[in-house]
Formats: C-alpha cells, structure tokens, sequence
C-alpha cells in the first residue's frame, strides 16, 4: 500500500493519438520537418469575430464563475442547432455546457456507470472512449464496427452487467457515417436490452455526402440517449474546449452535480465565443467543410497511385481510413523515421483497425501535397 498511485490511471493506456502529437512536436523541436497527418486538431485559426466576442466578454466582467450547466442563451443556441441538424427538439434545460466533449463523455459515464458496470465501445474507434469508461469504475466491451454493424456480433457482446452502448458517428477513424439501418438498429436494440445510448456527434457538421441519422431524432430514442457534441472540429475551436452534453429530460439536475464538484463551469467568456460561433455557422462551417473534402479527394488521387493502398471517399470528416496491404505499426513508424511524415496505424484504435493508417488531412494543403509526394516516392515498403 502507502504511496501508490491508484491503478484507475496506472492501468490507463496512454493516449496513442496524443503521444503521437508529442512526438511530433518533440521531432520538430530537434529540427525535423515533419508533416502531421496524425492530428485531429484541423488547422483552421478560430473566426477573428469568435475571439472578438471572447475578448469584449473578458473586458466587460465576464471573469467570473458562471452557472454550472452554462449560460441559458447558448443552451438554447445549441438547442435550436441540434433541432435544425435531426429535428429532435431539447428543453435548454436538458443540455449542458461542458469543457469539450471529452468531459461530456466523462459526464455521461460518471452519471450511469456503476462499478463493475460494462460499456460497449466501437472499434476501430476514438481512443478515450476504454479509458474513460475504466476512470469511472466501468469495464469496456469491444464492439467491432468497422464497415459494418453485425446485429449477432452486437447481441454476442452484451451481458446482464452491460449499462450503455458508446456510438460514435461520423465515426474516428474512419469518416464513416452509420446508416439509417444502423442507427435505428441500435436504438432498438438499446431498447430491447434498456441500456442507455451514449451518441458522440462531435464530427457531424462535416458531413461531406448523404444524410446524418442520429438516435435521438428517433421516437423513443431521446429518452435513452446522451449526446456528446463539440465545438472542436466544426469550428476550429479544439484549444477553447467547449462542448455540450444534451440528456433525456429531467437527468440534467442530478447529473450537473458532477460539473458542480469537479470543473464547476466553463468560463462564461468561452461560452459567449461559442454563441457567436453558432450565429457564424451557416457563413464559416460550409466553408471549412469544402476545404477538407478538397483534401481528401487530393489525398485519394494521389494514395490511389500507390500500390497496396485502397483509399475511399468517408462521408464525414477529415479523416481517410485507407486500408494498406502491410503492418500497419510498421508502415506508420518507417513513414514517421525515413520521410518525416507521421501518421496514425489503424490498430492504435482497436484491432479491428488493424492494416488500415489513420490520415487526417488537418495540415495545409500543400504540406498536404509534400507529403504525398514523399508517400509515393516510398510507398509502402519505405
Ligand atoms: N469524440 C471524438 C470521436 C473525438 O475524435 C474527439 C476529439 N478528438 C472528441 C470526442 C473530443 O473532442 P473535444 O473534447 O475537443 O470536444
């Protein structure tokens, strides 16, 4: 015993993202040229308006402790967008405003966890959803979900001690948005089951084609389902960490406890940036959308030359999910050694990812061109 960390973080897994991002800014420090095709930060400076709004909160008092579930006027904005987005209406007061959507994550599985309790989690999938579950006492259960949903698969890995199901679309790594079929598939079976449904969306404003099915838009499924969505991606906005947790009605009041003991509130001046944000969405988002389906077709034409790698068009997202006729750890590791260029093996986000590398097309584009350029002057076999 005695001076020990507890093993909830010593049995963490670091953050094979994160690490990779530390990596990179090591190499660069030490005068490497890398490229990064491993962040999912997007390299969109924040609207100037956006901060604008900040700074005048900041000069006119905003500095203080605000109210925990955050400030009505952006519930209500935010509301009104997830309305505009599947047409599922929220009560403002059924949303709150969190540092990001990681911690609405973390909320929503310190709300229904129990320990002991199971969580399915998707894989290939985000790489804090395992860990996250473990942090509030939980157990993770793989649910591999990689170009498909099994319905057997799903119904082999629940058992009686499973609370929640973690679904994430559009999904990272891979950009895939889950279908109609999927998602009322889900839901049913959440239904089936009652276990509750965890619907991470923080990737759902860049959608490149085709429709965005969410389970909360379902009837009955609102009841059922948290939704975990951020002001990250959609507008360059990863370092102010603002995001939102929207619950089944009447949760919020005990679940906010959790904010009370723990961040107690998002800065009331980050808050005023994400409603000036919201009221910018239909002039900047378009815009930041075309710019990372450019890079993708891009990245797609030159990939496509190289032989052993298949990559395709994903519906969302900044991210390509090609699949790579190599190890996966070893291609990334000789790319990242031999040609400066860093990026992500399919495996680091569960076993089904396995033979595919995460690229995510967040740096400017002709850095963008570069690493190509170098990719095809290797190839796999580097
Ligand atoms: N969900 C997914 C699938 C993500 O990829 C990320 C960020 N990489 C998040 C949630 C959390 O983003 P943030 O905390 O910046 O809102």
């Amino acid at each position: 015993m005695g001076r020990q960390l507890a093993e909830r973080v010593t049995s963490l897994k670091p953050s094979a993202t994160v690490e990779m991002t530390e990596r990179v800014r090591a190499a660069r420090a030490a005068g490497r040229q890398i490229i990064p095709l491993s962040s999912g930060d997007p390299n969109i400076a924040t609207d100037p308006r956006i901060i604008a709004a900040a700074e005048r909160a900041m000069r006119s008092g905003s500095t203080h402790y605000g109210p925990a579930a955050g400030l009505p006027a952006l519930r209500e904005a935010i509301a009104q967008r997830e309305q505009a987005r599947s047409g599922a209406v929220y009560d403002p007061a059924d949303i709150i405003v969190t540092p990001g959507g990681k911690f609405a994550l973390l909320t929503a599985l310190t709300a229904i966890v129990e320990a002991g309790g199971e969580v399915l989690v998707p894989e290939p999938g985000w790489v804090s959803y395992g860990p996250c579950v473990r942090l509030c006492g939980g157990t993770p259960l793989a649910l591999p979900l990689l170009d498909r949903l099994d319905m057997k698969v799903l119904e082999r890995a629940i058992s009686p001690r499973t609370k929640a199901i973690i679904i994430n679309s559009p999904v990272n790594p891979t950009g895939r948005v889950l279908s109609e079929q999927e998602i009322s598939g889900l839901a049913v079976f959440a239904e089936q089951q009652d276990i509750w449904i965890i619907f991470d969306q923080v990737y759902c404003d860049l959608l490149h084609a085709g429709r965005f099915p969410s389970p909360q838009a379902l009837p009955g499924g609102r009841e059922r389902t948290f939704v975990v969505d951020s002001f990250s991606k959609t507008f360059g906005m990863t370092g102010w960490r603002l995001g939102s947790l929207a619950m089944p009605a009447g949760l919020s009041k005990a679940v906010l406890k959790f904010m009370q003991h723990s961040v107690y509130c998002v800065p009331d001046f980050i808050q005023i940036a994400g409603i000036e944000a919201l009221s910018l969405y239909d002039e900047i988002v378009p815009q930041y959308r075309r710019t990372f389906r450019r890079r993708l077709e891009t990245a797609i034409t030159g990939l496509s030359k190289i032989d052993g790698i298949i990559a395709s068009m994903p519906s969302a997202s900044f991210y390509l999910f090609p699949a790579i006729a190599a190890d996966d750890v070893a291609v990334a590791k000789r790319w990242l050694d031999e040609i400066d260029v860093s990026s992500l093996p399919g495996s680091s986000f569960g076993e089904p990812g396995a033979g595919h590398l995460r690229l995510s097309l967040t740096c400017p584009d002709a850095d963008l061109e570069e690493a190509l350029d170098r990719i095809a002057r290797v190839g796999l076999a580097a």
